[in-house]
């Protein structure tokens, strides 16, 4: 948790839409009887009342039953647990009460009128802020008074080699960005000393996303490295920056001679992966154990199914009631024409074959429909099959004979890979596995295709536990962390993907209802999308960058934490002491960070990170991104660092955004390499250079874990252009943040937030009247004050200025 000794540094956690705020009428004795099938004759609706979205708790079907007949709403969330059946109700305080008084069981408020509320209030103060800062930077671009100020501004101009290439990034922000569609021009200098311009010039493009203007961007490749940079506005205006490097080559490696590495030599299923952490476990007893998490997935496993006939009226789907593997492989099915002469539909079955004979007409012509022949055989051999028509269509056409025809769960894993759920695994790793140790977790294989990310976890595995006993940084990161390594969080779609469907991104768990997608032929398009099922700011909050659909590649399931990938992934975040975290997929070479989603159509985003975790984020980075380079020379560029929603696009839901706002952990993301499934000799080279990412991520877990410094501030004063007042900005030492004062008052943590300048820039200015008394203290992530200054005590040795001007 960062700055943990901050109440009102803490992350605002969004109000908790799902909490158990519950509104639990339990039922009385008198009514825990069966409920009355029908709510009472008053029932209806009372104006003036907000509904909730309410869980009622139900024995079983009947039950269930007895609550549709009341005409309550229901969102059609329907879930069947071991207890029974929980169904969602829409409903007032007045319905609500009905309900309890017809004897129904009601459990948890979902969703609340106050939640509602408080979302269109966060949404307002959004966009305010929003339209406060283009206001303030567009007054500022052109007040007369201040020649100064420039309606352009550079935010980024970085210099980096990848490959072998020379690029230039730069990234600038325009007053006039969000309603002029210009390119602006950038002019570079070819080195210390040089004219401007002698570099050369590039473009950048608008960054425009939901219909917000956020910066102008572009890379181009140069043949110097400029020291200065210029950009000249449509209006005129002009902004300079100095090119910074980004990721340059250390002057040391972190690893010694003899470091070892490199022990993957091919894809790995996960039925392989988890072997080989089991393997290394028992290699390595002392160092590290094999932790089962609480879920079990559903299973690589499928009903065995058919779909018989071509068009879609006369098409009968079937299902078999075992799992494939458990007999339904061996039924099947037959639609005979038995002939001439008004025969009648019939089932008769023989061992696991089913024959439908099929009616006729006089003339012998068959004449059963799809809807007779589903009715037929669900009465007929209803103890081996599930029929129905093709996806909601009445079944109304005339069926076609179809010769036996043998159902299918369609699985081509060998028998090795388990049909059974599957228990998913993490090796724990560090010589002090209690919970002292600061915590970090890396997961991959949330999408099934994406096979580098799991080898880079293996990998990184190895390299921790080989290299301990002879390695003294590694022995540090062991000695001092506990690290949690999940290589395949969706075990059954990773299964899938390697056997049966190589696009597989979901789990396998099909969703769909028997009048949508159910069917035989939607097999692929099943599953829920793993990273966007957890529980902040996802679709069910109204995010964006997810599916209500079950068929959609991005489906977000029935329900936040619907599936147990994903609770097993929430439950290794609640490890308390976990306070760094990787989420690997692939690909595109990105690394990023929360926020992950934004609400249309504002585009209002998660809560950035305060000023001080955003300087910690782009700290760490920019080792863990110097550690990925040193292997080829791949550099991550600038361009796809930083939040999701900033580079990339919207996830609602993602995992990332769960451990960062749920728990607190500083929570990354990397999308490895260039596709799912590269050739060997490039996945090889992406496993090596995130694997040494991922262990630099273990270091800056360390340094974190055994900060004792303290961090150092200092005032900056410069003119306003607003006679009378005069502009403050704080720089601080390290990532720290800064709470001031300027009343006099000594600084807590009550105290007001030092801020960010915006979107992807640095330090906030705050325009002050001369001569105003700003007490402030800093305070790092690993929790060190400035000075040792006791915020909540009665000390005076917080840090003191004054808002005037040098005198020169
Ligand atoms: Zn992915």
């Amino acid at each position: 948790m960062p700055y943990p000794q901050s109440p009102r540094w803490r992350r605002r956690l969004p109000v908790p839409l799902a909490a158990a705020t519950a509104v639990v009428l339990l039922v009385s004795p008198a009514a825990a009887t069966a409920p009355q099938p029908a709510a009472p004759a008053d029932a209806g609706p009372v104006a003036g009342e907000q509904a909730s979205v309410v869980e009622v708790l139900l024995d079983g079907t009947a039950e269930l039953d007895a609550l549709v007949a009341t005409g309550v709403d229901l969102d059609h969330h329907v879930e069947r647990t071991e207890d029974g059946v929980v169904a969602h109700a829409v409903v007032t305080p007045s319905e609500a009460a009905r309900l309890t008084a017809a004897g129904f069981t009601l459990g948890d408020a979902l969703y609340r009128p106050e939640d509602s509320r408080a979302r269109i209030a966060e949404r307002e103060a959004t966009i305010a802020a929003h339209v406060a800062e283009n206001r303030e930077f567009a007054a500022a671009a052109s007040d007369p008074t201040a020649p100064d100020v420039s309606d352009v501004k550079i935010i980024r101009a970085d210099y980096y080699t990848s490959g072998t290439s020379q690029i230039l990034s730069v990234e600038a922000k325009w007053a006039q960005g969000q309603t002029a569609s210009n390119t602006l021009t950038v002019e570079r200098d070819s080195g210390p000393g040089t004219a401007m311009g002698s570099g050369g010039t590039q473009t950048i493009s608008r960054f425009v996303d939901a219909g917000v203007y956020l910066y102008h961007r572009g890379a181009a490749t140069v043949t110097a490295r400029p020291e200065y940079v210029r950009i000249t506005s449509p209006t005129g205006d002009v902004a300079v920056a100095k090119v910074r490097e980004w990721l340059p080559t250390p002057e040391t490696s972190p690893e010694p001679p003899g470091y070892q590495k490199d022990f993957v030599t091919s894809y790995l299923t996960p039925t392989e992966l988890y072997a080989r952490i089991h393997q290394l476990a028992a290699e390595f007893p002392d160092l590290a154990e094999i932790v089962e998490l609480p879920y079990k997935t559903n299973g690589y496993r499928r009903h065995a199914q058919a779909v018989l006939g071509a068009a879609n009226a006369s098409r009968v789907a079937v299902d078999s009631l075992a799992w494939g593997h458990e007999g339904g492989n061996d039924i099947s099915v037959e639609l005979a024409n038995p002939g001439p002469g008004n025969a009648t539909t019939g089932v008769t079955v023989i061992g696991s074959h089913i024959r439908v004979n099929l009616a006729t007409d006089a003339a012998g012509a068959v004449t059963s429909t799809a809807a007779q022949v589903v009715a037929a055989l669900n009465s007929g051999a209803g103890s081996l099959v599930r029929a129905y028509t093709y996806r909601g269509s009445p079944g109304t056409g005339v069926v076609a004979p179809a010769p036996r025809t043998p159902l299918t769960d369609d699985l081509s894993a060998p028998a090795s890979v388990s049909r059974d759920p599957h228990p998913v695994y993490a090796i724990r790793i560090g010589k002090h596995r209690d919970g002292t140790k600061t915590g970090v977790l890396a997961y991959a294989q949330e999408h099934a295709r994406e096979w580098v990310p799991p080898l880079v976890t293996i990998e990184t595995a190895e390299r921790l536990l080989r290299n301990y006993a002879h390695d003294g940084r590694t022995k540090q990161l062991l000695n001092n962390l506990d690290i949690w390594i999940a290589p395949s969080i969706n075990p059954d779609g990773g299964h899938y993907s390697f056997y049966d469907f190589n696009s597989q991104r979901k789990n396998m768990t099909n969703h769909c209802p028997l009048t949508g997608a159910a069917d035989f032929l939607g097999r692929d398009s099943w599953g829920v999308d793993v990273n966007r099922n957890y529980t902040e700011y996802s679709l069910f909050d109204g995010y964006s960058g997810a599916s209500s659909s079950c068929t959609s590649g991005t489906y977000a399931g029935p329900s936040e934490l619907s599936e147990p990938e994903d609770k097993n992934l929430d439950w290794l975040a609640s490890r308390p002491n976990i306070k760094f975290s990787m989420n690997l997929h692939s690909s595109g070479n990105y690394f990023m960070w929360s926020p992950g989603a934004y609400a249309l159509p504002d585009r209002t985003s998660a809560p950035r990170p305060s000023l001080a975790d955003e300087s910690f984020f782009w700290g760490a980075s920019s080792r863990i991104l110097t550690a990925i380079k040193q292997h080829r020379n791949m550099a991550v560029t600038p361009a796809r660092t930083g939040p999701i929603s900033d580079v990339l696009y919207s996830a609602a839901g993602n995992s990332g955004d769960m451990l960062w706002y749920k728990y607190g952990i500083y929570a990354w993301n990397f999308e490895v390499g260039t596709s799912f499934q590269p050739q060997w000799d490039e996945a090889h080279d992406e496993t090596m250079e995130f694997a040494n990412g991922l262990v630099e991520l273990m270091r800056v877990a360390r340094d974190y874990a055994s900060d004792k410094k303290r961090p150092e501030s200092t005032l900056t004063i410069a003119p306003s252009s607003t006679p009378g007042m005069v502009n403050v900005t704080f720089d601080v030492s390290e990532p720290a943040a800064v709470f001031y004062t300027l009343d006099g008052a000594a600084p807590t943590y009550e105290s007001t937030l030092y801020g960010s300048a915006g979107v992807r820039e640095g330090g906030e200015t705050l325009t002050v009247p001369a001569g105003t008394r700003v007490n402030w203290f800093s305070v790092d992530a690993a929790g060190n004050v400035e000075n040792n200054y006791q915020p909540d005590g009665n000390g005076k040795n917080y840090r003191k200025g004054q808002a005037v001007l040098p005198t020169s």
